[in-house]
This record gives structure tokens, C-alpha cells and sequence, in this order.
């Protein structure tokens, strides 16, 4: 929320602004989330197309990939909506994991199974999000049953309060156990966004970074937007000799077009 970093976007503006500056510092995916102007987070299809729409003329070739994540209560349908919308991504959760507290973020494999037809019908390539290793297996379960298909695109989402941390163990973990041909991308939640990314940058992996996993660009500083956590991790790159990928080269390196057309 805005109480805890200023740069957290609420407005169409805002989520532009935040959007433009990952991409103008070296983006080539949007992972969107989208609020009412008060915060209040919403999966209202309406405000995914306003936002998609928006952020679409501030930088025309990037790849959109709304959450279908939504928020802890929501029903599938609910969450399902931006699919609607048929973006060229959305991401897909691959089990349940708690959130702190009494909340648990249900995805049962039924749940899966529901979103990954709904997906597949609307022909999006789905990231599957994996909060620890266990819905790495539950991933090539479904992939076993030809419900979920190739290429598969794996996220690490490792450090949230409740589920698997993101140490170099962690990390090792869930790269071992995903095939060969797969490709993968991190992100790590608060202190382990950036030594999270470092590990898949000199692995040959792929990352996410921004305000949704973590505020501070450095321990107690508080990160000026999506902008500045997206030049930190592209200078991490390129210190290791990584490119950074266009939108055009991401879709390539992840076989977007296999799913999507
Ligand atoms: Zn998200």
C-alpha cells in the first residue's frame, strides 16, 4: 500500500508511470495487478482493459501478463477475469500456500485444472507460479495427464511469509526439479528479491522484480518505483554478462507463439 512505499500505483496513471519506467529501464513483461483509485485490489475486468489498454500506448511491444491471482477470498471466476481479455500472458498458481496470519491462498488441483482449461481455450501462455517445490510436482503431475502443455514456464516465487524461503538451497531445489527444456524466471519476496535474482541471473535463468515483492532498493531504503528496481537487477546482469532481452527476444526465449497462436 502507498502507507508503505508512496510509489505503490493505485490509478491508471499510476500503474502507466510504474509500468513505463520497468519497461524503459528493461522489462519486457508486465506482471499486472490492478486496484480501485482507493488501493482496493479488484480482478474487475473492466479496470484490466482500461489498464492494459493504457499501459499498451506507453509501450507498445511489451508482453502484458495479468495476475490471475487476485486476492486471498476471491472465487476462480473472479479471478479469471483479465483472461477474458485474452493477454499474451497471465500467470497461473500451482498450489496453495499460506499468506501470514489466517489467510491461505487456495489453489486446490481441481482449481488448477479449471484455470489452466480456461487458459488454454483463450490461448494464453500461462506462468506457472510455484511457491515452493511441491507445486513444481504437482505441475508435471498435470503435465503427465496432458492438462498442462509445452513449453512450460516456470516462477519461483520464493520468501513470502508462510511458504518457502529464498536462500541459495531454495533456489537449487526448485532449478533441479524442473525438466530440462523447461525455462524459469525467480522472484523473491523482500530481502531475497535481489540475491534471488543474482543466483538465476548466473544460472542462465530469467527474473521479476518490483513493488509487489519488495519496497526497499536497499536495506532500509525505500525503492523510488519499478524503475529503479529494474535498473538494479540489469546492472546485476550485465556485471555477469547477461543481455537483457527486448519484448521480441523474450517471446522467442520462451516459445510464447507455441501457445498463443
Ligand atoms: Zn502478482
Amino acid at each position: 500500500m502507498k502507507e508503505d512505499n508512496p510509489h505503490v500505483p493505485y490509478t491508471i496513471d499510476e500503474l502507466v508511470r510504474e509500468a513505463k519506467s520497468a519497461y524503459q529501464a528493461g522489462a519486457s513483461i508486465i506482471h499486472l495487478h490492478v486496484r480501485e483509485d482507493d488501493g482496493t485490489p479488484t480482478q474487475r475486468v473492466d479496470r484490466f482493459e482500461e489498464a492494459i489498454k493504457a499501459i499498451r500506448e506507453a509501450c507498445p511491444d511489451v508482453i502484458i501478463q495479468p495476475s490471475t491471482g487476485g486476492a486471498v477470498g476471491m472465487t476462480n471466476d473472479e479471478r479469471l477475469q483479465p483472461t477474458l481479455l485474452h493477454p499474451e500472458m497471465c500467470t497461473l498458481d500451482c498450489g496453495s500456500v499460506n499468506f501470514g496470519g489466517s489467510e491461505v491462498f487456495i489453489n486446490t488441483e481441481a482449481d488448477i485444472m479449471y484455470f489452466s482449461e480456461k487458459i488454454y481455450e483463450r490461448n494464453i501462455f500461462p506462468e506457472l507460479e510455484c511457491f515452493c517445490k511441491s507445486h513444481i510436482d504437482q505441475v508435471l503431475r498435470l503435465y503427465r495427464k496432458n492438462i498442462l502443455k509445452t513449453p512450460l514456464h516456470f516462477s519461483f516465487v520464493l520468501g513470502v511469509p508462510g511458504g518457502q524461503t529464498g536462500e541459495p538451497r531454495d533456489f537449487r531445489f526448485m532449478r533441479e526439479s524442473i525438466p530440462k527444456d523447461a525455462t524459469y524466471s525467480v522472484a523473491g519476496i523482500g530481502r531475497f528479491e535481489f540475491p534471488l535474482a543474482e543466483l538465476a541471473i548466473q544460472d542462465g535463468g530469467h527474473v521479476r522484480v518490483g513493488l509487489e515483492d519488495n519496497i526497499y532498493i536497499r536495506k532500509g531504503v525505500l525503492a523510488a518505483g519499478n524503475g529503479e528496481l529494474v535498473r538494479h537487477v540489469a546492472d546485476i546482469a550485465k556485471q555477469h554478462g547477461r543481455a537483457i532481452a527486448t519484448p521480441a527476444e523474450a517471446r522467442e526465449i520462451l516459445r510464447i507463439k507455441e501457445l498463443t497462436s
